[in-house]
This record gives C-alpha cells, sequence and structure tokens, in this order.
C-alpha cells in the first residue's frame, strides 16, 4: 500500500482550537469563515487572536 501524506486532510476538520492560518493549536481560535466544498459538508477556518490581530480578520459570527 502506498503511503501518502494529505495535509488537507488536517485543513478540512474544523475543530476548536486550531488556527488555519499559523496551521497550530490556539486556545484563541475563533470561526473566521465557513467554506463550502462541492462534495462533504462545509468546514469553518479558525484564526487565532494573534493572527486576527495581524492579518484584519474578523470573526464570522461578528459580522453585521
Ligand atoms: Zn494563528
Amino acid at each position: 500500500m502506498a503511503k501518502t501524506t494529505d495535509p488537507s486532510r488536517v485543513f478540512t476538520e474544523p475543530s476548536y482550537g486550531w488556527c488555519h492560518w499559523h496551521k497550530g493549536t490556539s486556545g484563541t481560535a475563533v470561526l473566521i469563515e465557513m467554506v463550502e466544498r462541492q462534495s462533504g459538508p462545509a468546514y469553518g477556518l479558525y484564526a487565532c487572536a494573534p493572527c486576527r490581530e495581524q492579518r484584519g480578520l474578523v470573526p464570522f459570527v461578528g459580522q453585521p
């Protein structure tokens, strides 16, 4: 069996405590964006506080 490493697998699993911007765990990660996929359920992109500040990201639920 061929052994494949698929980094996108982690990326597609929505989870609190994971920052998709610096790609690491975080205790301050919040939902920024929901991404619709043609196959499978939508998944969320989460960003931690420092990444939100650096990139000017607005939490998904906080948008007017
Ligand atoms: Zn981050």
